[in-house]
């Protein structure tokens, strides 16, 4: 059974004080965005969370919790933690979403963030300057061509460097051909 002493208060609510800063200017910029406005239905239900691949792998990593941060305007978390990098933009948990939530944009938003701040992967950043050197994500090998034979598929066509790197550019990466923060 409970009993409250003479005295004591029967509830007694504690003021945590949050150890990260909090920026509206964050909150109300996602907000401000058509995919960032659906965050307001959110309803914390987890179902994204509970249907995402990575999740399932990859301890730490919580779609709702991205977007939980995002309206309590944790900047500093959500973009310095780099969680945002492993979402692999697989939809799911937009196409699931009962409230039609745009997650998997709004976690693509937050990317474009963090890479404003050079909050970049190592990893990313090289495969970025490959694709600027080469227009190709991965480099073409003998292996490759062997296999595209035997599964009779046409060799790869060429790629057209300099239009890539043309698109590359009007990107406005906040990065060089090198890879540095410009
Ligand atoms: S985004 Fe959708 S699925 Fe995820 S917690 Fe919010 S309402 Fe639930
Ligand atoms: S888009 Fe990203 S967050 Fe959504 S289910 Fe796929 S990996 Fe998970």
């Amino acid at each position: 059974m409970c009993s409250v002493n003479e005295g004591e208060p029967f509830l007694s609510l504690e003021v945590v004080p949050l150890s990260v800063p909090v920026s509206s200017d964050f909150r109300r910029r996602v907000f401000s965005f058509p995919e960032g406005d659906f965050l307001k239905y959110c309803m914390q239900c987890s179902l994204c969370s509970s249907v995402c691949p990575v999740a399932r792998v990859v301890e730490g990593f919580n779609p709702r919790r991205i977007l939980w941060e995002v309206f309590l305007g944790l900047e500093d978390n959500v973009v310095d933690n780099g969680n945002v990098w492993l979402c692999l933009s697989c939809h799911l948990c937009m196409e699931l979403c009962p409230m039609k939530v745009k997650v998997s944009h709004v976690i693509m938003l937050l990317k474009n963030i963090a890479a404003e701040k050079g909050k970049v992967p190592d990893g990313l950043l090289e495969e970025i300057k490959y694709i600027f050197k080469t227009g190709r994500s991965m480099p073409l090998s003998p292996a490759i061509d062997k296999r595209r034979t035997a599964l009779s598929l046409p060799p790869l066509p060429g790629v057209d460097v300099e239009e890539v790197q043309t698109l590359l550019r009007k990107l406005k990466f906040p990065f060089n051909e090198e890879g540095e923060k410009k």
